[in-house]
């Protein structure tokens, strides 16, 4: 059993009709789903997909890329969607440099507001960092909040044993399948800190390359660590899948 840990089923093509790709996501063994957003409109989705999905649970936050068009009131609508007994995480929140969506400082309020009502109200936090590791790092450090995934991860082996020392928790997409550096760096880090994802629609592993991704290809991610750590896919299956229940608080099954 496997656990897609960044799904956005709440974006296109999914949000249309879900059903297909969470059929092939169960015949993959890919049971669960967590479905991260980007907005407010998005949280909402992941939530309601949540309520009709068995295997599906939604994380809520405001994106970097949303971070300028928050209303006043966003911290008391996402607290009260956490409420939810299916929304298991705040994300993904964080920062991004490399496309700039808002100025620094308004994205660096946003993130830090809302990590400050993860750790306030005992949340685990999905991380997106783009170009953006020490403001990401400091934020944290200065919060003094480590419950958090490093979704996608895209940095330095130093950095992600670094995050990892302090409890964070790091996450591959199907990058791996394909990415000399990526492979090095996972290679260096405990395979217990390690959650597989999609990131779907997004990040097509190899070989589905080209294509849309969907949760049911996460499977490949799983094979890039079996093969990179010399260890059979039903080790990193149960492994990753026990990482992820204990990060987002999911019942074991
Ligand atoms: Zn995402």
């Amino acid at each position: 059993m496997y656990i897609d840990t960044h799904a956005h089923l709440n974006f296109d093509p999914f949000i249309r009709d879900p059903q297909p790709y969470i059929d092939r996501a169960l015949q993959a063994g890919v049971t669960r789903m967590i479905v991260p957003a980007a907005d407010l409109a998005s949280s909402e989705k992941a939530v309601a997909l949540a309520e009709r999905y068995e295997g599906v649970f939604a994380a809520v936050g405001v994106h970097p890329q949303d971070a300028a068009a928050v209303p006043d009131n966003y911290l008391s609508l996402l607290a009260s969607m956490l409420d939810h007994p299916k929304v298991c995480a705040v994300g993904e929140v964080g920062l991004d440099y490399y496309r700039r969506y808002a100025p620094r400082d308004v994205q660096m309020r946003v993130f830090r507001e809302q990590a400050e009502l993860a750790r306030s109200l005992g949340y685990p936090l999905i991380i997106h960092n783009r170009e953006a590791d020490d403001d990401t790092f400091s934020l944290l450090e200065d919060l003094a909040y480590f419950n958090v995934q490093f979704h996608c991860f895209g940095g330095d082996a130093a950095y992600a044993r670094n995050v990892i020392e302090r409890g964070a928790l790091v996450s591959f997409t199907g990058v791996i399948t394909f990415s000399q550096k990526a492979r090095e760096v996972a290679r260096t880090l405990p395979p217990e800190k390690l959650m597989i994802e999609t990131d779907c629609p997004w990040m097509a592993p190899v070989p589905y390359r080209g294509k849309p991704n969907e949760p049911a290809y996460v499977v490949e991610v799983a094979a890039a660590f079996a093969e990179i750590f010399g260890r059979s896919v039903e080790d990193i299956a149960a492994l990753t899948t026990a990482t992820a229940e204990r990060f987002f608080r999911l019942s074991q099954t």
